[in-house]
């Protein structure tokens, strides 16, 4: 850094004074003219003088500002708007307060890390940029997505912000893997209207769901879209494998301890709950509850009456009671939590102290227990008669086969298990439903001799087997995405390395990056070539 006048910036630096850590430099723009930046025609004619402060980058280890003198010019030209303007300097943007170079900086620094640590990285190379600005910087970026041109192959996917909560969707070219959009929402009409707006997009890849099936078809219908295979396979995986387990398995010989279903819990447990008190009180409850029971069957006082052999009043008296001022209080603290409590039960939960607990201790346990009494009563002998079943059981430790065992046998068609070996005699159709798998595989790899969709589902639907019928129909309704699936080679795979690096954006933000902040990130961050391009 010279005192003069400087060729390239056009500016001439007048001083340089130290100011504590800080480096004070003057200066004065050089050009006699200057350009309207309205319609472009030079003038001479100074209006008047202005002072600017500029941020520059270091220099001997020093933050640096520029004070410097600029120039309002009249412009010359009768028929521009303008009349007076400023000189443009071709280091630093219009209203800038800081050099192109220190504001790419900033830039660079606020995508590639958390706000205040950019701030700090800043710091260091003797920029000031607080952490609001590094975040004002990024989200200024990721206001909306950049229109790029595409190389026509692209990969959608959804991944979640707050799991559970709110979803967001990403879109990356197959080529330069390049992340082209971030989405505020996962299915939102955004989605179609990017699409849209690409009429090169010719190929997009994404996971079986319908609705990017609709999404896409309606931005347009001549899109080829690939059904990821991973994803395919996966959902294969996930309703035949436990299947195949459980019909090769011991489950037939071993028996698993029973539970009522909900209805049958509700029922026992209002009968349970009902019967409690004197007798008096419980003839009463009983009457009261059969009474009910045939008015709502449509009887009326009179011949409820008869039918019970009671004066009519008293039907009346009933009919008109207030069922809460009938039982006591137990028993409508009971009533209350019945429901839930039998679907505790259904689920799995049989002992009256862990139905409780499971109550959240609405319920004292003594309550529970009286309540619960008839099932107790019902499901230990059911639950002796399993337990002694299992124990006169000659091979008592027969192991189910592990589902990789199973998976392998699918992905590779071989296998060393001679259980899996025999199923075609043993268990025919979880030998068929398997069948059915491997040329599910074979048809997505493309290999020699595979039925094709049309085939394949024909194939699964022979199985006469719930879960893999329902694959197969999900198969049908996307058949032309699984058929390109099997054609190409596009798959997603490009996108699940993109939502682990948004992850793991979002993670090191502690989670409390928004929609912008993420675009901003992922589209501009990590390669610092492209967001000048960006930008223009
Ligand atoms: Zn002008």
């Amino acid at each position: 850094m010279i005192l003069g006048k400087c060729r390239s910036c056009g500016i001439s630096l007048d001083g340089m004074k130290h100011i504590g850590s800080d480096i004070r430099l003057t200066g004065h723009t050089a050009s006699p003219s200057s350009a309207c930046p309205c319609c472009g025609k030079r003038s001479h004619r100074i209006h008047s003088y202005r002072w600017r402060h500029l941020q520059l980058t270091e220099e001997l280890s020093c933050h640096v500002t520029l004070l410097l003198r600029v120039r309002h010019f009249y412009c010359g030209n009768p028929s521009c708007q303008r009349k007076v303007f400023s000189e443009p300097l071709s280091f630093a943007a219009r209203y800038g307060r800081m050099s192109h170079e220190a504001a790419s900086r900033i830039r660079s620094e606020s995508l590639s890390q958390p706000a205040r640590a950019a701030s700090a990285t800043l710091e260091r190379q003797h920029i000031r940029a607080s952490s609001s600005t590094c975040l004002r910087v990024a989200r200024q970026l990721g206001a909306g997505n950049p229109d790029v041109r595409t190389s026509g192959y692209v990969g959608i996917d959804d991944f979640a912000r707050r799991k559970g909560h709110d979803y967001m969707c990403a879109a990356v070219d197959h080529y330069t893997r390049q992340v082209l959009a971030v989405f505020d929402s996962r299915y939102g009409s955004e989605i179609t209207r990017w699409i849209a707006s690409h009429p090169e997009i010719r190929l997009v890849s994404r996971d079986g769901s319908q609705r990017y099936r609709r999404l896409i078809e309606a931005a347009s219908p001549d899109i080829i879209q690939v059904s990821d295979r991973f994803h395919l396979m996966k959902n294969l995986r996930d309703v035949s494998v436990e299947l195949v387990r459980d019909m090769l398995g011991e489950r037939k010989a071993r028996m698993r301890y029973p539970y009522p279903t909900e209805e049958e819990a509700y029922r026992h447990i209002r009968d349970d709950i009902l019967s409690m008190g004197g007798a008096r009180h419980r003839e009463r409850v009983r009457l009261y509850y059969r009474i009910r029971g045939m008015r709502d069957a449509g009887g009326n006082v009179a011949s409820i009456a008869r039918e019970l052999g009671i004066k009519s009043p008293k039907v009346y008296k009933y009919m008109s009671m207030d069922v809460g001022r009938l039982l006591t209080e137990e028993q409508r603290k009971l009533m209350k939590s019945a429901r839930q409590m039998a679907q505790v039960i259904a689920a799995g939960t049989i002992t009256p102290e862990a139905v409780a607990r499971k109550l959240d201790g609405r319920l004292p346990t003594r309550l529970v227990c009286r309540s619960t009494r008839t099932l107790a009563r019902q499901y230990a002998e059911l639950r002796r008669q399993v337990r002694e079943h299992n124990k006169a059981l000659p091979d008592a430790k027969a192991v189910r086969l592990k589902t990789s065992t199973i998976w392998h046998y699918i992905m590779t068609g071989e296998t060393s298990s001679r259980r899996l070996q025999q199923t075609a005699r043993t268990h025919p159709l979880a030998e068929k439903i398997m069948q059915a798998c491997i040329s599910f595989r074979r048809m997505l790899h493309a290999e020699r001799g595979a039925p094709d969709v049309t085939e394949w589902i024909r194939q699964a639907r022979e199985c006469h087997v719930k879960e893999i019928t329902e694959f197969a129909e999900y198969v049908r309704r996307d058949k032309d995405a699984v058929e390109q699936a099997c054609l190409t080679n596009y798959s997603n795979a490009v996108m699940e390395g993109t939502v682990n690096k948004i992850k793991a954006v979002k993670r090191a933000m502690y989670n409390r990056a928004n929609v912008e902040i993420l675009r901003a990130k992922l589209i501009y961050g990590g390669n610092k070539m492209n967001w000048n391009y960006h930008l223009n």
